[in-house]
């Protein structure tokens, strides 16, 4: 699984909090050579980086509330300006409001590109809490572990790339997934319905394996590009 698609494909994964995006988006990434833009670790950059952005997302990401469509936006812009982007993108985290669904179809036709499918993670949202609450990752190289579900071969050592310094995301406490959750119903979940009446929604069910999950998503992305 190392091909590279004949188009440059825009792929958006839709899902809660804990349904896998992110570590699936990094899968694909690697299978594809598709570019992984996570709204999610561009705010969190910004935030370590002490920009105007964020400073204002940061109250508001520790809450978990969406942050306003206008800084996600910029932020996504200024990203997808640059140059690697051109290879073909998996949007993991955005968008998540119908305002910024609307302003990627905008974007992307100036480009003279379109949005190639959106992709579902389907779960059960009383799981999440539990998924979320307990992953960390690698500090050094981002890969993602799990307290019950994905522990290192040597306790406190990456398996891929040796690193002993794991970090804990600031939202991923049970108390800040709920809102979390929240947030996603009441303002993400309803582009699914955005996607599947533009024909472009595909779902998995998200609540298997990850290597399943990953070989059910990489059928589809070969779907979708063929
Ligand atoms: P994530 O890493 O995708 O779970 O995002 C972490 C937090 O960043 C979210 O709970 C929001 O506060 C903020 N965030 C990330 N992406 C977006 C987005 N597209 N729109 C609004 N807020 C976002």
């Amino acid at each position: 699984m190392s091909e590279v698609m004949a188009q440059p494909s825009v792929l958006i994964l839709l899902g809660p909090p804990g349904a896998g995006k992110g570590t699936q988006a990094r899968m694909l990434e690697e299978d594809f050579g598709l570019v992984q833009l996570s709204t999610g670790d561009l705010l969190r950059a910004a935030v370590a980086a002490g920009t105007e952005a964020g400073r204002k997302a940061k109250a508001v990401m520790e809450a978990g509330q969406l942050v306003s469509d206008d800084i996600v936006l910029a932020i996504l812009k200024d990203r997808m300006a640059q140059p690697d982007t051109a290879k073909g993108v998996i949007l993991d985290g955005f968008p998540r409001t119908a305002v910024q669904a609307a302003a990627l179809d905008a974007l992307l036709a100036e480009a003279g590109r379109a949005v190639t499918a959106a992709i579902s993670l389907e779960v059960d949202d009383e799981a999440m809490v539990g998924r979320v609450a307990g992953r960390y990752t690698c500090a050094a190289c981002g890969e993602g572990y799990h307290d019950q579900f994905k522990l290192p071969a040597k306790a406190g050592v990456c398996d891929k790339c040796g690193g002993t310094a794991m970090k804990r995301r600031a939202d991923d406490t049970a108390e800040t997934v709920r809102e979390r959750l929240k947030a996603y119903h009441a303002q993400t979940a309803p582009l699914i319905t955005y996607y599947d009446a533009k024909g472009l929604l595909q779902r998995i069910d998200a609540m298997g394996p990850i290597a399943t999950i990953r070989a059910g998503l990489a059928g589809i992305v070969q779907g979708v590009a063929a």
